[in-house]
């Protein structure tokens, strides 16, 4: 890649962890999903080597850079075969909201954890009546004295087993109805009325996903980030990140499967020549690096955008980033599953199972349909049938 688009900082930087991801792989990730385990090992060993808290403040512990190298971080175990799904919600949602929006004492107690990976933080906003539509979500927060007391549920949260605490969106008791002001909670784990049950899927990961309950979950009054009123600004400056990062979490995993298919292309021969002769093998493939290089530098614009403080401009290029990102990502995987042929689907080449996971960008965080809801209304002023 060329130091026009990425600077030798960060192209040292992808070497780093490409290193560190090769040492780990894909055999790692899924024998601790198969064993319901925890990538704990590669987790302590990214964090040791500051990469999970890259993009956090310095004065916490963080490596004082954004979500650009972060992505690249994301990106890069995901092209090894083991991305670190929580990346997307510690220190890429939860870290940027705190770092920006929290207290002094909030930044204290969680910032240098997040950054050394010895803290996790998962974040529900998804509500089962609500799901696209965030506007619609019902968990409330209300006052009562020195504490707040939240009511509601949330699904398919990530990691909230493994997670010291869960970010919560709600919204205040008088804010119950009408356009969504959010205000956002740190819950601890064992919180008194905070429960959990699993929600099983048919996704071959680490991370878990679960539906939450809040009975009267009654927290101190500086579990609240940031300003009850300030709305979706404090919310989208964590869903920015989000939304860039897993278009990260898709351009690895559309990478990785790709050069399983280009590996095995160059060498199987059934005729005279090796299969990736073909081109009816070989293009698919070459369609799918380029859509997944055009992904890539919509993701660095988005990154950019962001890091620079252009929230507005970030919205829009993370949506589309994260839209073409997946839609590569949904393509490469298949292509790359259909190139082997019988050994696609074999648990020995294991590429079968990423054709779920590949569906996981294209619905989460945002849909596809969601983005371009967005596009044809806010970028180009076409009226909502909604
Ligand atoms: C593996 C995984 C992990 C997740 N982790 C988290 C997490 O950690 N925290 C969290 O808060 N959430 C998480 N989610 C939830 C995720 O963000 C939601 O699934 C997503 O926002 C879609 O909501 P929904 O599932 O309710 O779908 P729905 O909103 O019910 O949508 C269903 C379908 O209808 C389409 N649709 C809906 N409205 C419109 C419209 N107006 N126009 C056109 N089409 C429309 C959608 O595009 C979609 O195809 C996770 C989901 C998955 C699968």
């Amino acid at each position: 890649m060329s130091s026009v688009i990425e600077t030798q900082e960060h192209r040292d930087l992808r070497t780093a962890v490409a290193a560190l991801g090769r040492k780990y792989g894909r055999e790692y990730l899924a024998r601790v999903a198969r064993e319901g385990g925890h990538p704990d090992e590669l987790w302590a060993d990214a964090a040791k080597l500051g990469y999970l808290g890259v993009n956090l403040p310095e004065e916490y512990g963080g490596g004082g850079g954004g979500i650009a190298e972060l992505s690249i971080v994301l990106e890069e175990l995901g092209a090894a075969g083991c991305p670190l799904l929580m990346m997307v919600v510690s220190p890429a949602i939860c870290g940027t909201v705190i770092s920006r929006f929290g207290t002094e004492a909030q930044k204290r107690a969680w910032l240098p954890g997040l950054a050394d990976g010895t803290r996790t933080m998962a974040f529900g906003i998804t509500e089962p009546d609500a799901g696209s539509n965030s506007h619609r979500i019902t968990t409330t927060a209300r006052r009562d004295g020195d504490t707040w007391v939240l009511t509601g549920r949330k699904v398919f949260i990530s990691g909230v087993d493994i997670a010291d605490a869960t970010l919560i969106v709600g919204r205040t008791e008088d804010a119950r109805s009408g356009r969504l002001k959010p205000c956002l909670f740190i819950v601890p784990r064992d919180t008194p009325g905070f429960s959990r049950s699993l929600i099983e899927m048919e996704l071959q990961a680490a991370e878990k996903q679960w539906e939450l309950t809040l009975d009267d979950v009654r927290l101190p009054a500086d579990a609240l980030v940031g300003d009850e009123d300030a709305g979706l600004l404090q919310l989208f400056a964590g869903l920015n990140p989000e939304r860039v990062m897993t278009a990260a979490f898709a351009i690895g995993m559309g990478r990785y499967a790709l050069a399983k298919a280009v590996d095995y292309a160059k060498t199987r021969q059934v005729w005279k020549e090796p299969i990736g002769a073909h081109q009816a093998v070989a293009h698919p493939l070459a369609a799918s690096h380029i859509e997944l290089e055009l992904a890539r530098l919509m993701m660095q614009k988005a990154a950019a955008l962001y890091d620079a403080g252009d929230d507005m401009g970030a919205g829009e290029a993370a949506n589309m980033a994260k839209y073409a990102a997946a839609e590569a990502c949904v393509r490469a995987v298949d292509q790359s599953v259909h190139t082997l042929g019988g050994n696609g689907l074999t648990r020995e080449y294991g590429l079968a199972s990423l054709i779920t996971a590949s569906r996981v960008a294209r619905i989460a965080p945002v849909s596809r349909e969601m983005i371009l809801n967005f596009v044809s209304h806010q970028t180009l002023g076409l009226p909502k049938s909604y």
